[in-house]
Formats: structure tokens, sequence, C-alpha cells
């Protein structure tokens, strides 16, 4: 049995023993289901942040919870120096539920974008001839791939790099939404790939205009360039497609997931590609201890099936917009942009009486709903997909009250 503990010495403990590398909200908590979360004093509230979209599928899903107990108590971890008898099963029913030919799993985004920035390298030069060690991979400003040395050498965020140097060299980093600048950087010799994420949600859930992914996959096409899409966040139904780059019928041609992947019961990242590009990487060239563990394997193919089953697309694009609508009618200049696609939303904070983004977002809690500012100004709102309509409009009317009551 775990021990009690009250939600101050919960804090005390984190604060004193625990790196301090979050700033969270003073909340608590001990217990998930559904679309809704507990602190320890039994208190309860809605979940708007879902782990920055890892909780899709709801807290503590009984089919996800299910298929890792099980598989727990079978085998947790063989590595990948032998077969198991769960991975292969995984890998036929992913790759063929996302349609790719190959899948590589790893464990965190992080790890994803890496290996999908590796691969991009590995198939620049065995398959495009790029001259060793030149080649260069495309980004844009304000993007969020995670936090290792060579992701944050590609960030242009001053908290993400500072004092984190010397950067890894190879990237060329343009503005997002610009299909100019990005035709520009394809003329440069000897570029691999563009990554791209499909809207950038740490940035604030920045919605790209209509057609800029299709046009920037063709242009990587018309330069045999690799159109790479990290939907690590966007992914897995939370933008009200399967993929936020099916709203464009684009199909990348290396798909990084994480996140959803596992509904948030296990870290559990993959990337996806076709054999052209995936059979670039031979034995002992890259891998990962716990990538595609039995366990992982169940959770994830467990959790895709609740995406399917429960028709979490739909519901996305269903309930974001009705949450949009309601958004764009509270009646405060505090709000000063509503934005988003499905339930990946955002509202920017004008600042009130020196009151912030913070201070709402605590004042929420207050009411009974979590959600947590991005970038100072910028509340993002994405509760699990599973939220029923009611759970809903009970949770906008608490973001409601709450904001209003700013003055
Ligand atoms: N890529 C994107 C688009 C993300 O939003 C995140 C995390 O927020 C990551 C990668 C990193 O994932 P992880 O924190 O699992 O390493």
């Amino acid at each position: 049995m775990s021990e009690k503990i009250a939600s101050k010495t919960a804090m005390e403990l984190e604060d004193k023993y625990g790196a301090h590398n979050y700033h969270p909200l003073p909340v608590v908590l001990a217990k998930g289901k559904g679309a809704k979360v507990w602190d320890v004093e039994g208190k309860e509230y809605f979940d708007f942040l879902s782990a920055y979209s890892a909780v899709n599928q709801g807290h503590c899903h009984p089919k996800i919870i299910g298929a890792l107990t099980e598989q727990a108590q079978k085998l947790t971890l063989t590595s990948r120096a032998f077969y198991n008898d769960s991975l292969g099963v995984y890998e036929k029913y992913i790759t063929e539920y996302f349609g790719y030919d190959k899948v590589l799993p790893m464990n965190s985004g992080a790890e994803a974008d890496e290996t999908a920035l590796k691969l991009t390298r590995k198939w620049g030069y065995l398959k495009k001839g790029i001259p060793e060690n030149e080649a260069k991979i495309i980004v844009c400003a304000n993007n969020f791939h995670g936090r290792t040395i060579t992701i944050v050498s590609m960030s242009t965020d001053p908290d993400a790099r500072n004092d984190f140097g010397p950067f890894t060299p190879g990237f060329i980093i343009i503005p997002y939404n610009d299909i100019t600048a990005l035709s520009k950087a394809l003329e440069e010799p000897n570029v691999a790939g563009f990554l791209v994420e499909p809207i950038q949600g740490e940035a604030g859930v920045m919605v790209p205009d209509d057609g800029y992914l299709k046009e920037a996959y063709k242009l990587c096409k018309a330069s045999n360039v690799l159109f790479i899409a990290d939907e690590v966040q966007t992914g897995i139904a939370r933008t009200g497609k399967l993929l936020a780059c099916d709203h464009e019928g684009v199909r990348p041609d290396i798909l990084i997931l994480g996140k959803a992947l596992s509904g948030g019961a296990y870290p559990i990242s993959a990337v996806l590609a076709d054999d052209d590009i995936m059979l670039t990487i031979k034995p002992g060239e890259h891998g990962s201890t716990f990538g595609g563990n039995p366990i992982a394997a169940r959770v994830a193919m467990a959790a895709l099936q609740v995406v399917k089953d429960e028709n979490l697309a739909d519901r996305a694009e269903k309930l974001g917009k009705i949450f949009r609508d309601a958004m764009k009618t509270i009646d405060s200049d505090m709000v000063e942009i509503v934005r988003g696609r499905g339930l990946l939303n955002a509202i920017v904070i004008k600042p009130k009486n020196g009151k912030t983004a913070w201070d709402v977002c605590i004042k929420m809690a207050e009411n009974g709903l979590l959600a947590k500012p991005t970038h100072d100004h910028i509340i993002r709102f994405a509760p699990p997909l599973v939220i029923s309509e009611e759970e809903l409009t009970q949770a906008i009317e608490i973001i409601k009250k709450t904001i209003i009551s700013f003055g």
C-alpha cells in the first residue's frame, strides 16, 4: 500500500529532493479516470493538459491498463538481443495502422526525434549521395522537439539553449509557416530533410495557414528532400484526424509519434517510414534497451485500438468546434486570441491589472480545472479526447467563470 501524503508535504519533498527543472502548478494529483483527476485531498479537477496530450484516451483507460498489467505479469523486457512474442505483432499492427513499411520503436518523444534525424542523415548519405558530414536538415523557428543536446541545437528558445552549448551543427532554421523561406532553404546544397510540427504545440498551438503542409511537402519532393512530421503532440487523434497531416492529405516520409501512443500509461514512441528510408540503418547502428519491449508493444496496440474503437478523432473534431466557439464568446478583454484544431487549443491571455495567464491557471485550478501556461501569456487547453459533451460544457463554464472573475 502506498502511504498517504498531504499536498504540502508532497510539494516540499519534490522541492527539496528533485531537480528544479519544472515549475508545476501547486496541485498534487493522486488519481485519474477519464477526463478527470483528483488531488491527494480528494478535490476533483478536469484535466485540460492531458500530460501534454499523452492522455488522449483518458486516464487509466481500462483496456490500456488491462494490456499493461497482463503483459507485466508475463514478460517485461528482453532487450533486442533476442526476439520476443509481442514486438513483431505490434510492428505489424502499427505499420498497417499508419500505412508504412516499417517502424522503429523508441521510448520518449525526444528519442524518436533523434532517431528521425539520424535516419534522415543516413538516407541523405546512402541514398541521396550527400558528401560525408555535409548533410543539412531544415527546421522551423519556435519548434519544440524535446530536450537532448542535438534537439536544443535546433531550437530558437533561449531557455532551452542557454549554457547548453556547444551545439550540434547541420541545421538550417527558417520561420514557421513560410513557404518562401522553405523554398529558398531548399536551394542550399546537401539538404536531406525538412522537420516540421504540423501544429506547433509548445510554441502556443500555432496553426499554420491552410495549404502550408501540402505545399511544403510538394517542395520537398521536388528537391528530393525528406518531409519529416513530428506528430508527437498533434498525432493520435488530438487535432480531429488520426494525424494532423491528414487535414491536408500529406503523408510524411518519416512520421514521429510518442505521447498518446501509450495513452499515457507508459513511455512509448515510434518512427515510421518505408523500406527505402528505414533499411538504411543496419544492426548495431541505432537502438535502445527498452525500445519495443513487450509491455510497450501490448500497451501501444491497446492504446491505438481505443482510438479507433471510440472514434476519438471524430470526437476531437466535434468537441473542438464547440470549445472554440464557446471561448470566442467569453466577454473579457483578457481573451486576446482563440486558436486551435480539434481538441488542441489555446487562448492568448492579455494581462489585466497585473494578472497573467499563470494567475488565470491558478484560479482555474481552484475552480476545478487544470491547464498550464506556455510562454507566459498563452494557455493551452487539451483535455482527454474521451471527455463527454456534458463534461466539456461544465469545463467551459469553469473557464468562462474564471476569466470573467478577473473583471
Ligand atoms: N516533439 C513534440 C512536438 C513535443 O511536443 C514533445 C513534447 O512535448 C516532444 C517532441 C518531446 O517528447 P518527450 O517529452 O516525450 O521527449
